[in-house]
């Protein structure tokens, strides 16, 4: 029998300390590695409708497996007041994500109370939301018009035998490739079409897909399968190394180097030679980029981990629901986000079982923080 992993309420996390003295938001807060804090991800639901084998094995989340009750999520006025305590510390950036996103209801009302935030210099959030697509198509215009910039498509292959076998619920690509289209007519672009590569699952996929999204406007970006969670069953030798990505593509479709869009972007961007566009690859696995990363992840439930491995996160709806002022969680936060030391990736030990390790503590599963 497979062990059953439940991962909520293990006790595992608690509320962060308010510090003794409490000062405004400078604007901005750096951790012990000098990384600034810029960019949010709020998983706004653990729920999802696919069964993809890296993410939400069915084994595990399977029909008795316990989802949060309703009342345990945060609210939206709750996400929206941690938005804007972090935005005081020079939040820039905030990625909606799952679970699937689009399952939360009434997510547009969301959507429009952050994209009324500003940022610390007077602009609008860069607001933006990773998705299955499977909704996306309905949903487009809606999100469009409540304020959403862009959306990230996960699409892990073009074949559908291939992607059923990935999502595991029979979803089509077809279904997803509309989503896209509808996505872009309405402007939610430039859209980002994210595909996990797994060794002996969807690498015969890397050329179909990179040939079928050159010459668009959309970026295809190709993430190695990481290690997240505990129920994934990973193993390095599952994991197909970027730089062997660009060099089968570029073995057809020749690629050069495009230096990044700014300090932190975690793709690595490749443009085709001949000016059909450009893709980037997330080599999370063979590259760690922990040197650069300013992201703080805030799951469902409202507790802040400050990087995708952690084993802990720290509960800001506790501070929250026990009535703290906002001075109170904002210096909590910025405490937190000083003490930081977080880089996983580059301490990332694997053992000659090919198995990775946290010295015994269970990482948090990917569809509770998102991606
Ligand atoms: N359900 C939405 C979706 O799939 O786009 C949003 C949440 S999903 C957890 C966010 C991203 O994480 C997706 O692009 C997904 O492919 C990626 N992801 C999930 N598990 C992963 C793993 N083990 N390795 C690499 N990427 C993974
Ligand atoms: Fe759902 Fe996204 Fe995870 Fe797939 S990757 S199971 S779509 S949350
Ligand atoms: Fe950031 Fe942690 Fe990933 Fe390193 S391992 S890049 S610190 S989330």
């Amino acid at each position: 029998m497979t062990e059953k992993i439940i991962i909520l309420n293990d006790g595992r996390s608690q509320a962060p300390a308010i510090p003794a003295t409490l000062e405004p938001p400078t604007g901005s807060v750096q951790d012990t590695l000098a990384r600034p804090l810029h960019d949010l991800r709020i998983s706004i639901t653990d729920r999802c409708n696919f069964r993809c084998v890296y993410c939400m094995p069915k084994e595990v989340f399977d029909k008795d497996y316990q989802y949060l009750p309703h009342n345990s999520l945060l609210t939206f006025e709750e996400i929206t007041r941690i938005a804007r305590l972090f935005i005081e510390h020079g939040v820039e950036k905030i990625r909606l994500t799952g679970g699937e996103p689009l399952l939360r209801k009434n997510v547009e009302k969301l959507i429009e109370m952050l994209a009324n935030l500003r940022t610390v210099s007077g602009k609008p959030l860069d607001l933006t939301l990773t998705t299955n697509a499977s909704l996306l198509a309905r949903k487009a215009q809606s999100l469009k018009d409540a304020g959403l910039q862009r959306v990230t498509v996960s699409l892990d292959a073009l074949d559908d035998a291939t992607f059923k076998r990935m999502n595991d619920v029979d979803f089509e690509v077809a279904e997803v490739l509309h989503g896209i289209d509808v996505a872009h007519s309405v402007g939610l672009g430039p859209i980002k079409v994210n595909m996990v590569v797994k060794r002996g699952m969807n690498e015969q996929e890397i050329l179909p897909m990179a040939r079928h999204f050159k010459d668009t406007p959309h970026i295809l970006r190709f993430i190695e399968f990481m290690d997240v969670g505990a129920s994934n069953g990973w193993n390095m030798q599952d994991v197909i190394p970027s730089a062997e990505i660009v060099r089968r593509i570029s073995a057809e479709m020749p690629l050069q180097p495009v230096n990044p869009n700014y300090t932190g972007e975690t793709a690595e961007r490749w443009r085709y030679v001949d000016g059909g566009g450009e893709i980037g690859v997330i080599s999370s696995v063979t590259h760690a980029f922990c040197k650069d990363c300013t992201r703080a992840r805030l799951s469902t439930e409202g507790k802040l981990y400050t990087c995708l491995f952690a084993t802990r996160g720290h509960d800001l709806r506790q501070l929250m629901r026990e009535g703290r002022s906002d001075a109170e969680i904002s210096g909590a936060v910025a405490q937190l986000w000083r003490g930081r030391s977080d880089r996983y990736s580059e301490l990332r030990t694997i053992n000659t079982d090919g198995l990775s390790r946290t010295g015994g503590e269970r990482k948090v599963e990917m569809s509770y923080i998102g991606g």
